[in-house]
């Protein structure tokens, strides 16, 4: 699915792009603000990246940072990645949510 994105062939709200990942407005959001961040590089999840290659996650957290300052989420924000079926995980391309615009409670649901 999130390959079709990076493809274009389907429509998305893209945020941020840089070689090696993207950006764009979740469709279902959950925040004020609420954008995914993924590797163009096609990684299941959280654990088979940081099998394949560490530098994916790290590289994917750090547009996080870039894109909360882009949403002008200057009172702090989420970031979240769902592994797995106990962590929610729906899709299965490695992606971090970025949620923004209003207080987060913890824990989580
Ligand atoms: P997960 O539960 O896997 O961590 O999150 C998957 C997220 O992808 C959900 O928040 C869901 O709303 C979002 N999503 C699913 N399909 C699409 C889509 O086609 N386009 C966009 N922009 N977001 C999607």
């Amino acid at each position: 699915l999130f390959c079709s994105i990076v493809a274009g062939r389907i429509p998305a709200t893209i945020v941020d792009e840089t070689e090696t990942t993207l950006a764009f407005r979740d469709i279902a959001p959950v925040s004020p603000t609420h954008v995914l961040v993924i590797p163009k590089q096609h990684v299941a999840s959280l654990d088979e990246a940081a099998a394949a290659d560490p530098g994916i996650a790290a590289d994917v957290i750090s547009r996080c940072v870039h894109v909360a300052g882009l949403e002008g989420l200057s009172e702090g924000y989420r970031v979240v990645i769902n592994n797995g079926d106990n962590g929610g995980q729906e899709v299965g391309h490695l992606h971090a949510h970025v949620l923004g615009g209003r207080a987060h409670s913890w824990p989580p649901g």
